[in-house]
């Protein structure tokens, strides 16, 4: 169905840095040679090429009450009273409005930069708990968001069974997340199915958190899931709360990633979801797994969770992701700002996310963020290479003129001094879906979601 596309980038970061004067031929999303200099017919984009972010932890649900508990109890708000908004949210969202949110959203995150996104999919049942007649209807609204929006999916249905350690029987609130472990590997087989019919996505799976699952059904689930795709991504989330690891410690006498690495095998494709609160040898453990950090800094910072040991675990050699998760911000310019940010403001230093190969922070970032995304969803993005997808971003060169555009100080610029979004038109697996700032959609989408807002939060 595609053919082949031509386009020739004035400036373009290629997976060996900064390049100049380079054209990129596309066939079928794949780039399939990048030549110097112009070649005749060949597409010229305004302004500086970028890899497209990968979005590795997202609930799309979420976007349709960010900003709503926003309200001041005397210092009581917490991560907890959070979790009671969205409860009260969720117990009145269908799977219809489910698929428009996600495609806001999902148009949003093009328009920001993100090509491709994880979501970390726990809706899965009617609104009063009852399964939908096909179990995985509710991810298909989300496949099917994916594919009229264009961003590529990475579709990681959620394994809940409990509402605490212990196997504690869930409560009223969390009725829509629940399956058996029998019933979820059913889930994880029919997403195997759709995804053969939506361009651009692929599969893994979400062990909810130590609390919500035990180590039979965590087995059980991971087992399914790679003897279908033995690369098959597996995120979960960790240790946002210091209440997490405290409960952890009672259950099983050990912290909550330490217990992790002990009890399954972790390699480049599990991905630990706020890992926030970690010692030094469950830091050091991650590494040696090669398990990536999922950082989610702005939800962090807006949930009141603590901040990851960015520092320690860049200069020891971990890979990391992005996420926007309860998408408090949909910008991977504010995240990746939020990730240097929080460490200056602990260390009391300056540029501390460099490195000895990368002296840039902003390009050691949005390079070292995209591609530990790219191996968080088992996908074939990242950086634009040679047989790598063409998910790229362009800059636009009216905004890139007014902050330093030496490639040397672009991308620093570009997160730590730009106050509107740079980014002007957005490929994702070969098509163009973004252009001069816009989606085909936009408009239509936002007065659908606007009308969905009104209702739910009447
Ligand atoms: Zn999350």
């Amino acid at each position: 169905m595609n053919n082949e596309k031509i386009i020739y980038a004035d400036k373009i970061l290629l997976a060996d840095g900064w390049n100049q004067d380079k054209t990129l031929t596309i066939n079928n999303g794949i780039i399939t040679s990048i030549d110097s200099g112009y070649l005749k017919g060949a597409e010229h984009v305004k302004g500086p090429v970028i890899p497209g972010m990968i979005n590795c932890h997202s609930h799309a649900f979420q976007r349709a009450f960010a900003g709503f508990s926003e309200q001041g109890s005397e210092g009581q708000d917490s991560f907890w009273t959070w979790r009671k908004i969205m409860y009260k949210f969720l117990a009145q969202l269908t799977c219809q409005n489910a698929e428009i949110i996600a495609r806001q959203l999902y148009i949003e995150m093009l328009k920001m930069g993100y090509t491709r996104v994880a979501e970390f999919h726990y809706l899965h049942h009617e609104i009063n708990g009852d399964n939908h007649p096909s179990l995985a209807a509710m991810a298909e609204a989300l496949f099917k968001a994916a594919t009229t929006s264009g961003i590529g999916l990475t579709m990681l249905p959620v394994l809940y069974r409990f509402s605490g350690f212990g196997a504690q029987a869930p409560n009223d609130s969390q009725k829509r997340f629940i399956n058996s472990t029998e019933q979820f590997n059913q889930l994880v087989s029919e997403c195997f199915k759709l995804s053969k019919n939506h361009r651009n996505t692929n599969i893994g799976i979400a062990p909810h958190s130590l609390r919500a699952v035990d180590k039979k059904s965590l087995e059980q689930a991971v087992n399914h899931v790679r003897a279908l795709d033995k690369h098959a991504p597996i995120h979960i989330h960790i240790a946002e709360q210091q209440k997490e690891v405290e409960d952890c410690l009672n259950h099983y006498g050990q912290r909550p990633v330490e217990w992790l690495l002990d009890n399954m095998t972790l390699d480049e494709q599990w991905c630990l979801i706020h890992a926030t609160h970690i010692n030094e040898q469950e830091r050091q453990g991650i590494i040696k797994s090669r398990a990536i950090a999922g950082i989610c800094p702005t939800t962090e910072a807006n949930l009141g969770d603590g901040i990851f040991p960015t520092t320690e675990f860049l200069a020891e050699g971990g890979t990391f992701a992005i996420g926007s998760d309860s998408h408090i911000s949909v910008n991977p310019i504010e995240e990746l700002r939020w990730l240097e940010y929080a460490q200056r403001l602990i260390k009391q230093q300056r540029a501390i996310l460099a490195s000895s190969q990368e002296l840039s922070v902003g390009a050691n970032l949005w390079k070292k963020a995209a591609m530990g995304g790219a191996q968080s969803t088992n996908s074939n993005t990242g950086e634009l290479s040679v047989g790598k997808q063409a998910d790229l971003v362009v800059l636009d060169s009216q905004q890139t003129r007014l902050f330093a555009h030496s490639n040397q100080h672009l991308l620093d610029s570009m997160i730590f001094a730009s106050q509107n979004t740079p980014v002007r038109d957005v490929m994702v697996n070969g098509q163009w879906v973004i252009l001069a700032g816009h989606h085909q959609d936009e408009n239509a989408t936002a007065n659908a979601f606007a009308d969905i807002l009104d209702v739910l939060s009447a």
